[in-house]
């Protein structure tokens, strides 16, 4: 759908033109898996793909909600901002709006607005469609109610860094609080800060990052879409978090550490005996292999050297299924089919896991052999259908129009 469409259904919509066009991306990370909540890093990139939003103010004193992809309307008083029941879409966008109010004491919403979402994220695929849609909501109504009057960007932000990284804070703030999925950063930072063909090195904890270029001459990103009903539920993430915590304990008994990130694999040898808990021990081995991973991946990707990261990626995959046990039969299927197919230089599952995407780097020339042959493999193994995405690394919330 092109923006001129969407902005000829907003008028539909509504009986008037949107006055603003803003859009931010869908993330894939591409290595660095359960790394987040351990004190490590991550490496996503923001997508070509993402949610858009039109807005314009009305006269009424309400918020109108509508999307492209939901049939349910919302229409809710300026003054009775709250969250809404029933998983109710328009949380994603007004949780938002509470929030820059709350963390902005000069921001203000002084008319009704009636906004128009679209997205072509995949949703619930671990693309974060939420992130995403949160994202664009917060820089367009930071614009909208507390655009400074002394240059610089909205709050008061003369760094645009800065800003960003706000922006990722209130979408973060409102997928907790009105969403209430307690997810890390990387989702909204992405979304936020992303920028055309580099990947983001990224500490949840501290918020640091360094933009990597990502040169794939004659090899492309593409993410394949298990279309699988299983997703990591809250229960099993909680386990994770609570063996690599258990892990930690055990370990501070030899070495005293806050997190499994400040491990490196040398200092794994001399501590892993002090882990009696076996799950806590594979747990752990795969968060300091992970991290370790990782950071080599960024030097491979520097280096030129694809082959390598495309290793890395692999050896990410294989520590997910037999040691973090997050992959199940839907992911492992679609990477295990990948890695047979010549020209494809790593494959992995990517997000939280059990359902969702894998993300592969494929030479150019074997992209329809590996569409074909991953296919038929799923197909005949789970009896699914899986979706291929040929992926552009692009830039981070923008204002279009
Ligand atoms: P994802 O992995 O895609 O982020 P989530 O379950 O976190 O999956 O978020 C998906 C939810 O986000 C949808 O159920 C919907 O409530 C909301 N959402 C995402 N994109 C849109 C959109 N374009 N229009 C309306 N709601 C959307
Ligand atoms: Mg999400």
């Amino acid at each position: 759908m092109t923006t001129q469409e969407m902005q000829a259904a907003f008028e539909q919509a509504y009986g008037h033109k949107a006055e603003k066009v803003f859009f931010s991306p869908g993330r894939v990370n591409l290595i660095g898996e359960h790394t987040d909540y351990n004190g490590g890093c991550v490496f996503p990139c923001a997508l070509s793909f993402g949610a858009w939003l039109l807005i314009a103010k009305n006269e009424d004193n309400v918020l109108r909600f509508r999307s492209l992809n939901m049939p349910q309307v919302y229409e809710i008083a300026i003054d009775a901002i709250a969250p809404q029941p029933d998983r109710a879409w328009c949380n994603y966008s007004l949780g938002c709006i509470e929030i820059i109010a709350r963390r902005h004491p000069e921001a203000k919403l002084e008319s009704g607005y009636d906004l128009m979402y679209y997205g072509n994220v995949p949703a619930g695929a671990g693309l974060s469609s939420s992130a995403a849609m949160e994202v664009v909501t917060a820089r367009a109504f930071t614009e909208e109610m507390a655009v400074s009057d002394r240059g610089g960007y909205p709050c008061g932000y003369t760094d645009e860094k800065a800003y960003r990284t706000e922006l990722a804070l209130i979408g973060q703030a409102c997928e907790h609080e009105y969403a209430g999925v307690m997810c890390g950063i990387m989702d909204q930072f992405a979304s936020a800060q992303g920028k055309k063909d580099h990947a983001i090195y990224l500490n949840c904890d501290t918020m640091e990052f360094e933009h990597v270029p990502v040169k794939l001459e004659g090899i492309k990103v593409v993410i394949t879409n298990t279309h699988s009903p299983h997703h990591l539920d809250s229960g099993a993430y909680n386990d994770r978090v609570r063996q690599c915590k258990t892990a930690v304990e055990q370990i501070s008994k030899v070495k005293p550490i806050k997190c499994l990130a400040e491990l490196t694999p040398e200092d794994w040898k001399e501590v892993e005996g002090a882990i009696t808990d076996p799950i806590a021990k594979k747990r752990a081995r795969h968060v300091v292999g992970e991290v370790a991973r990782t950071a080599a991946a960024v030097e491979a990707l520097k280096k030129g050297e694809i082959a390598y990261f495309g290793e890395l990626m692999t050896a990410s995959h294989v520590s997910l299924r037999d040691d973090y046990e997050v992959t199940g039969k839907e992911l492992d299927t679609l990477a295990e089919a990948a890695w047979q197919v010549e020209g494809v230089l790593g494959s992995r599952m990517t997000g939280g896991g059990f359902g969702g995407c894998t993300v592969s780097l494929v030479k150019d020339e074997a992209i329809e052999e590996f569409k074909a042959f991953v296919g038929k493999e799923y197909e005949e193994k789970t009896g699914l259908k899986a979706d291929f995405y040929v992926a552009e690394i692009g830039d981070g919330v923008m204002r279009l129009a």
